[in-house]
């Protein structure tokens, strides 16, 4: 290996959000940061790909609530908005069986209180589903989420009295969407997060946000120029190949033709596997990255389909107990839309898509059309131009029973080395908000030992 051809204090490898919050956050404390992406931008998931017929497409829709307070800190901070931003839920939600469309708002009451008009006129249920979830909120009190990680998130709705109606029609479209994984391999806890932060807490907190252009352009040039603001080197195509530790004590960050970059701590803000093959090349080892490496990942699908007239009725959708899943009506973020006033552009976005990750493009579309004229009326009046599928194979962790002791704080048993990422020990699934919460846990973790080596 050659020799170093430069200092920083602090490497961050990786410019996902975990990467990018914590990169900021450290600047912030003085650190001299350098953040190194192997991508062209930053952003890491939070991107979209370029298609040859259709420009730039979302690899996926992304979501966030009014409860990702630390997302939404860094997003002010980046100077970027969403396109939709409600102060309260708001949704559509459409009865598969009977076509029944009910546009529903949480009320500017109490935490709890505020849910009743969604849950009275949520198509499906009855006044009893307000008494179940009643008893959702109660036995949530007290119960601390890690120990209700080995146990199946059906398995404990089901042991709080929730019908299997209120399951299939309520929580399967909420949570399975939220921690992309069904109901009966995902873990209790991270139901129960999302559960308590995200639906009980205060009427803000399940307000939707959607980002407000294309994934990339949305987060990768703000982020640099916010990150240049801030004094951090950003190094893009920068494929890092092996962290060692050089003769002198200090942390080497390697890529593949040798050259090295040192530095007292390194933050590791890739995926938990690609952090495992940084430190194995370069004949380190942690437990706590080899386990998190061990969780299965979950897929996402979307489906883009471009009509010649809109046909979905709402700009967010949800169809309960349909694999339509949520839908988004995506017109007016969409650069083949904008570049053609007469087509439509909507995404039905699939969570956990065992199954329709290995159907094919054609087969896949075809079906979800077939699924769309027969739930929305005006669909059946629409023509479809066009498809796309964009396929996340590893979107997630899979948040199975016992994943959350899986997942390792930011320190790691090798001395400066620290890890962030949405897989780290945040409480929250895998969401831009975990990932966020990783990489500023991650940087006062680091700020701490850097004051006690000082003192
Ligand atoms: C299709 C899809 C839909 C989603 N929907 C939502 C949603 O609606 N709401 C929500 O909150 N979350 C959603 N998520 C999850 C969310 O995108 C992620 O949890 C979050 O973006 C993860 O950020 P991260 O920084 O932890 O990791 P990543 O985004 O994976 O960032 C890791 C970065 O490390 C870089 N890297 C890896 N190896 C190296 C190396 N050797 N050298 C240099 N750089 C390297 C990668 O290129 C990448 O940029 C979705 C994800 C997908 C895929």
């Amino acid at each position: 290996m050659t020799a170093s051809s430069s200092t920083s204090e602090t490497i961050v490898v990786g410019g996902g959000l975990a990467g990018i919050a914590c990169a900021l956050e450290l600047a912030d404390h003085g650190h001299r940061v350098s953040l190194l992406e192997r991508a062209t931008t930053l952003g890491g998931l939070c991107r979209s790909v370029q298609d040859p017929l259709l420009g730039r497409v979302d690899t996926g829709q992304h979501v966030y609530l009014g409860c990702c307070t630390e997302l939404e800190r860094l997003l002010e901070r980046l100077q970027v908005a969403p396109s939709l931003r409600q102060s309260r839920l708001e949704l559509t939600v459409v009865d598969p069986a009977t076509a029944t469309v009910r546009r529903l708002r949480a009320a500017a009451l109490p935490a709890l209180l505020h849910l009743l008009p969604v849950l009275l006129r949520w198509p499906g249920l009855g006044p009893a589903a307000v008494m179940e979830v009643r008893r959702v909120a109660q036995g949530l009190r007290g119960q601390p989420a890690a120990e209700l990680d080995d146990v199946p998130a059906r398995g404990w709705l089901e042991s709080l009295g929730q019908s299997p109606t209120v399951i299939r029609t309520l929580w399967e479209p909420l949570l399975v969407a939220a921690c992309n994984l069904d109901l009966q391999s995902c873990s209790a806890a991270a139901a129960a997060q999302v559960i308590s932060e995200g639906l009980l807490g205060s009427p803000s907190a399940a307000a939707l946000r959607v980002p407000g252009t294309d994934l990339s352009s949305w987060l990768g040039p703000p982020a640099e120029r916010a990150l240049s603001r801030a004094g951090v080197h950003v190094r893009l195509r920068w494929r890092a190949q092996e962290v060692s530790r050089t003769e002198e004590g200090r942390l080497r960050v390697s890529d593949s033709e040798g050259a090295g970059l040192d530095a007292d701590q390194v933050v590791l803000a890739t995926r938990a596997g690609h952090a495992l093959g940084l430190l194995r090349r370069g004949g380190l080892g942690d437990p706590g990255v080899e386990l998190a490496a061990g969780l299965p990942d979950s897929p996402i699908v979307n489906v883009h389909l471009f009509t010649d007239r809109p046909f979905l009725p709402g700009s967010v959708v949800v169809v309960p107990r349909s694999p339509l899943q949520w839908l988004f009506d995506r017109t007016a973020l969409s650069p083949q839309a904008d570049s053609n006033p007469g087509i439509y552009h909507s995404a039905i976005s699939i969570s956990a898509a065992k199954k329709e990750i290995a159907v094919a493009e054609d087969r896949l579309s075809a079906t979800m059309w077939q699924l769309c004229q027969s739930t929305f009326p005006a669909a059946s009046r629409a023509r479809l131009l066009g498809s796309r599928v964009t396929r996340e194979a590893h979107a997630t962790f899979a948040p199975i029973t016992g994943s959350q002791r899986l997942r390792p704080g930011p320190r790691t048993s090798i001395p400066g080395l620290l890890v962030a990422g949405s897989w780290t020990a945040t409480g929250w699934p895998a969401t831009m908000e975990g990932a966020v919460r990783s990489g500023r846990a991650a940087a006062a973790a680091s700020v701490t030992s850097r004051q006690r080596r000082a003192a």
